[in-house]
């Protein structure tokens, strides 16, 4: 590489060893070769200089650190279909050489798991030219789940708002003079009514927790008191399904966390213990301190199937553990991992949830850098650990 020469913008080639480099209005005769390699070597993206030549046929003449890394094949001399496996970027490669035009491909790797990669093909000249690659699998993996995200909060209110419009259909004529049919069917769409507003509070409790989850909380919140005031918020409905809540503390259980938020764990885990229990059974919900990762994760039930569902990064950190068990029908293992996915809910046991109670917990947790963990017997109940770090007390 002895002349730096690029392409200024589409089909626009130019030569600045005698200019200005725009970028850096230094003049290109300044950068040395050892230091444009330098440059070359310290792009994370792979970068290759392909030359077509009659008698070798497109040859990669010079690949950068990470494309020696990316291909594995010792670069220079190796034939471009060596390299490039894809018939796509092959072929766009080639029409380049040919036709001098530049060229954008999208390309999917193959392997275990499928990388997606942007290919940037621009002529030096006659018969050169350079072929960026970049791994835009990350962001199409992000745009994914956005979308798959959106199709599942329209599909979710889409349900009860068309039982909702064919109610009022339904009044405005058929039912229209049939008083205890009008009562059973305002039933119905206030209880839609209800379900649209449970799923939109938990969808903006959803976004406000990732806005904020990359920082982390400071107060000092005592997880005891949480849960008693938890379980005052929900007595009418112990008492309307006759199940009490068992506590087993030895005092104040104090972490380092943000209030509202960790009421929204200890209630959401509290009410899928009840929601899920039989009427007249009783919640147990144990506090303990472990003094390190592998304390908090120690099982609670004897028997049954285990899940990680989040795991900290800290091993000798304290932790505060709660533990919240009920004796219903415990979780099938296949559904374990999936259950802190948002709207996961297990097919005909869901209850009228919105499938994202558990999603917040999740995320509410990691802001926290703690841990969660389902245990499950089926026919016999099930138990979610969370843990969270201990408030060094002073
Ligand atoms: P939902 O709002 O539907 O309860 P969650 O995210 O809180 O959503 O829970 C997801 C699914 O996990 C639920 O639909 C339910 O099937 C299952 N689940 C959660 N907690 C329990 C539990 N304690 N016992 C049995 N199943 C549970």
């Amino acid at each position: 590489m002895g002349v730096i020469e690029t392409s200024r913008g589409r089909g626009d080639t130019g030569d600045w060893t005698d200019r200005a480099c725009p970028i850096h209005n230094v003049a290109v005769t300044d950068l040395s070769t050892a230091a444009a390699l330098r440059t070359l070597d310290l792009l994370p993206d792979p970068v290759l200089l392909v030359r077509f030549s009659e008698a070798e046929g497109p040859q990669i003449v010079y690949g950068n650190e990470a494309a020696g890394e990316h291909f594995r094949l010792a670069i220079p001399g190796v034939a471009v279909g060596a390299a490039l496996r894809q018939p796509v970027l092959l072929e766009s490669v080639e029409n380049a050489l040919e036709t001098g035009a530049p060229a954008e491909v999208a390309f999917e790797s193959i392997g275990v798991q499928p990388r997606y990669w942007r290919a940037f093909i621009r002529p030096l000249g006659p018969a050169e030219l350079v072929l960026v690659l970049r791994d835009e699998t990350d962001a199409r993996r992000t745009e994914r789940m956005r979308a798959d995200f959106l199709a599942n909060a329209s599909h979710e209110l889409r349900t009860p708002l068309a039982s909702l419009a064919g109610f009022v259909e339904t009044l405005r004529t058929h039912a229209k003079d049939d008083a205890p049919a009008r009562e059973k069917f305002l039933g119905i769409m206030a209880e839609q009514t209800g379900r649209m507003t449970r799923l939109i509070n938990d969808l903006l409790s959803l976004s406000r927790i990732e806005l904020n989850e990359h920082i982390a909380p400071s107060g000092a919140v005592d997880l005891v008191q949480v849960l008693q005031d938890v379980a005052d918020g929900i007595r009418p409905l112990l008492a309307e399904r006759g199940i009490s809540i068992a506590i087993a503390a030895d005092g104040p259980a104090v972490v380092v966390g943000d209030r509202d938020q960790l009421v929204q764990v200890v209630q959401n885990l509290v009410d899928n213990a009840v929601k899920y229990s039989p009427t007249g059974a009783s919640v147990g919900v144990a506090f303990q301190r472990a003094e390190n990762l592998e304390a908090a994760r120690a099982p609670s039930r004897s028997g049954g199937v285990t899940l990680s569902l989040l795991t900290p990064d800290a091993a000798d950190q304290a932790y505060q553990v709660i533990r919240v068990a009920d004796v219903g029908r415990g979780i099938a293992r296949q559904h374990l991992p999936r259950l802190s996915e948002r709207f996961y809910r297990v097919e005909g046991q869901s209850g009228g949830g919105t499938g994202l109670g558990l999603a917040i917990v999740k995320h509410v947790i990691n802001r926290h850098r703690g841990g969660l963990i389902v245990e499950s017997e089926e026919g016999a109940g099930a138990t979610f650990t969370a843990f969270l770090p201990a408030a060094t007390v002073t």
